[in-house]
């Protein structure tokens, strides 16, 4: 048994889960949300029951205070065993990260000096493991990051055609998130398919949503960029967009910087398409006849088919597409929306397994050129491991 407790610290959040890298069996997990805004609200499960409670919750440090003491009331005892590791999700590792790492001052110094590249993520991740090393000195401490598994895009991919000094000096080029999930769903879809040798789009659809294109293991392209604005449509955030937009809205509007900034990531997408981020509600909207959000969905669809189709091109060829993230997993409407529209590839949905996918599901029929698969994502489970192959090394 190797425990190890995963750590993904926002801004105003911290979400844990004890588990076991070996079984992937969960002992806890647990969400402290709105650090630092008076009152916390805390839940934490262990086994099969789930706590919920306030209290003022200062700062990451007393963060982790709470999370210690929530494994203390509630359990598991952490001291009963000794943890293997405390894994940490990092939003961004730039060029320098392109695996996970363990951390140490000089570790810790080297994401500090990434903040420009991810200026709403990377400080509150810092801020969660030093929170983590003090409550936890003992244990090893490991960084996985976002961006890792896009480490294997080519130039062509990861080049933007801007000018060199932007791309020399100032960082400028495609990254990629969600690495953790694509490299988890990628590998099942392997193991499930019982081969790597695969040409897979991997959709993983939350709030936050990005497409990989996964060539025979490795990410060889993606739709989020240098930050996680580009590509498909999001909850909040506009997705792909002509870059000439921004001016527009400054010289016509007036928009400064950080207005365009909000705009762009929090007042778009499916907010600034219907006036809600979340995909059930515009899908319930849709449902009972509502324009503007069967006009928003329109947008999202036509978005997700024309990347599975660039990236289809890019690899190729297309032997799966696999659907992950609370989107993906569970709107059998969407899934059947992009899939419908996929027939120049040969796809045929299994229009009941797709109704009634429930865990991972093939949701094409036998005679589909291209398998389609539902697949939960698991990034705790895929950080842990990671956690492992490191520390065994
Ligand atoms: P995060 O990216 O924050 O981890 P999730 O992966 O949980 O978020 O995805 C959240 C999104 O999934 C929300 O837009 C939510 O509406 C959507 N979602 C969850 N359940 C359903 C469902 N049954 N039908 C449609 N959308 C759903």
């Amino acid at each position: 048994m190797k425990r190890v407790l995963v750590i993904n610290a926002g801004s105003s959040s911290v979400k844990y889960q004890l588990l076991d890298a070996d079984s992937g069996l969960v002992a806890a997990s647990g969400l402290i949300e709105r650090i630092g805004e008076g009152t916390g609200e805390l839940r934490h499960t262990a086994g099969e029951s789930t706590q919920r409670w306030s209290a003022p919750i200062a700062d990451p440090a007393a963060a982790f205070v709470a999370l210690g003491e929530a494994f203390g009331t509630y359990g598991p005892d952490l001291g009963a065993e000794p943890l293997f590791a405390v894994g940490h999700r990092v939003v961004h590792g730039g060029t320098k990260f392109r695996e996970a790492t363990r951390i140490d001052e000089h570790v810790l110094h080297a994401l500090e000096e990434l903040t420009p590249l991810a200026p709403l993520h990377n400080p509150a991740n810092i801020a969660g493991i030093r929170a983590a090393l003090a409550r936890f000195p003992d244990v090893p401490h490991v960084a996985v990051f976002d961006t890792a598994f896009h480490r294997t895009l080519p130039p062509a991919a990861f080049t933007y055609a801007v000018p060199q000094t932007w791309r020399d000096e100032h960082s400028v080029r495609r990254y990629g998130f969600h690495g953790t999930s694509h490299e988890y769903v990628s590998r099942r879809v392997s193991a499930i398919m019982g081969r790597s040798e695969l040409a897979i789009v991997v959709l993983h659809l939350g709030n936050g949503c990005s497409a990989c294109a996964v060539l025979d293991g490795e990410s060889i392209d993606t739709s989020m960029g240098m930050t996680p604005l580009e590509g498909l449509v999001m909850g909040t955030r506009c997705g792909d967009l002509d870059p000439a937009i921004p001016f527009h809205m400054a010289r016509t509007a007036g928009l400064g910087v950080a207005e365009l900034d909000d705009a762009l990531n929090k007042q778009s997408g499916l907010k600034g398409l219907a006036g809600a981020n979340d995909y059930r509600t515009i899908s319930d909207r849709a449902q009972a006849g509502d324009a503007d959000a069967a006009a928003a969905i329109a947008v999202v669809v036509h978005r997700l088919v024309k990347y599975i189709g660039a990236y289809a091109a890019a690899m190729g060829r297309l032997d799966a597409i696999a659907f992950t993230g609370g989107i993906g997993e569970h709107s059998p409407r969407l899934r059947a929306a992009v899939l419908g529209r996929l027939t120049v590839f040969g796809v045929e949905i299994d229009a009941d397994a797709n109704a009634a996918a429930e865990g991972e599901t093939l949701v094409t029929t036998s005679a589909s050129r291209v398998a389609a698969y539902v697949i939960p994502t698991n990034e705790e489970l895929q950080i842990a491991r990671e956690c492992r192959s490191l520390l065994q090394q």
